[in-house]
């Protein structure tokens, strides 16, 4: 494909599915992505799993991105695993605040993902690239979408090169967010995440969970399918690359595919939009 590509992978629990992880980002990698990135689970709950996945990534000679959320953590806590990062030749960070799990008192030093971006530009000037998150369908939490969009500008001018996107299937919240942005005088990309829809269930729980909006057309499609997994498959396949196209022809700068960890949907996509 002639647009720039990335994908996303989580950190694997178990040696299996380090194994599997290794496989799929060498099929992967045949798409030469611009870079990986590898999600951290907030409060570090994953920080070492997401630290040797990057190891590896690095290790195959491609440029990765660790996530980095801040919730719950201290500056010292932030500040030494920036210079573990660094040691370990990361370029780009995707700071975020991330979700801190129920149970967990707040805490912590950093309010928002602006007080870590501009932490990570204070401590270390320019050495890391650093992307943030943005929602075209607004956050779940914002107290309104100008205050979400608001919040989203003030964490760009704190000192971030880039964004990625919450995935979405509407291409015209993507467009007008990206517009709004620009009047506010956001300048940095704002790359669409591109979610694969491969399977019913686990998509209409995720979304719930993060506030992306499935389209009703497509909520009662899948729902028909029941099992029919193919069908789901080669109709995922179809409304998704049918985003990506619309996208592309809007002057989406480059994709984000969140893998989910598995390379045959990812694939498909980017083959059939090369
Ligand atoms: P923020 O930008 O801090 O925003 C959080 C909320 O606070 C928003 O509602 C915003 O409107 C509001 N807000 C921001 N600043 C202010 C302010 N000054 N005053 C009042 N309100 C304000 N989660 C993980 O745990 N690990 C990951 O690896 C991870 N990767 C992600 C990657 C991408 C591309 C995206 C889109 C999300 C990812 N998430 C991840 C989820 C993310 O952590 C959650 O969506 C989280 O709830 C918000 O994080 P944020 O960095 O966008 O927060």
């Amino acid at each position: 494909m002639k647009l720039p590509v990335s994908f996303e992978f989580f950190p694997p629990k178990t040696p299996e599915g380090a194994d599997k992880l290794r496989a799929v980002r060498q099929q992967l990698y045949a798409l030469k992505p611009e870079f990986c990135s590898v999600t951290y689970g907030a409060g570090g709950s994953t920080q070492e799993g997401t630290f040797a996945t990057v190891n590896e990534i690095i290790a195959e000679g491609v440029a990765a991105a660790s996530h980095f959320s801040c919730i719950g953590a201290t500056k010292d806590s932030v500040r030494s695993q920036l210079v573990t990062l660094k040691g370990m030749g990361v370029k780009r960070l995707v700071a975020l605040r991330g979700d801190l799990p129920s149970g967990y008192g707040a805490g912590g030093e950093f309010h928002y993902a602006s007080d870590l971006v501009a932490f990570i530009r204070a401590e270390t000037g320019d050495d890391f690239a650093i992307e943030v998150a943005a929602y075209p369908e607004v956050h779940p939490q914002a107290k309104s979408p100008e205050a979400d969009l608001q919040a989203f500008a003030t964490k760009v001018k704190a000192g971030a090169n880039s964004s990625i996107t919450q995935y979405f299937y509407n291409s015209d919240a993507y467009f007008r967010f990206v517009d709004d942005a620009h009047k506010l005088g956001v300048d940095v990309p704002v790359v669409p995440g591109i979610m694969p829809i491969t399977s019913s269930s686990q998509l209409l729980r995720f979304s719930d969970a993060c506030g992306a909006e499935i389209p009703r057309w497509i909520r009662l499609r899948l729902q028909a399918y029941g099992d029919d997994v193919a069908s789901i498959k080669a109709f995922g396949l179809e409304v998704v690359s049918g985003l990506c196209e619309r996208l592309i022809a809007g002057g989406a700068p480059s994709l984000h595919f969140y893998t989910m960890n598995q390379s045959a949907a990812t694939s498909a996509l980017v083959q059939r939009l090369a």
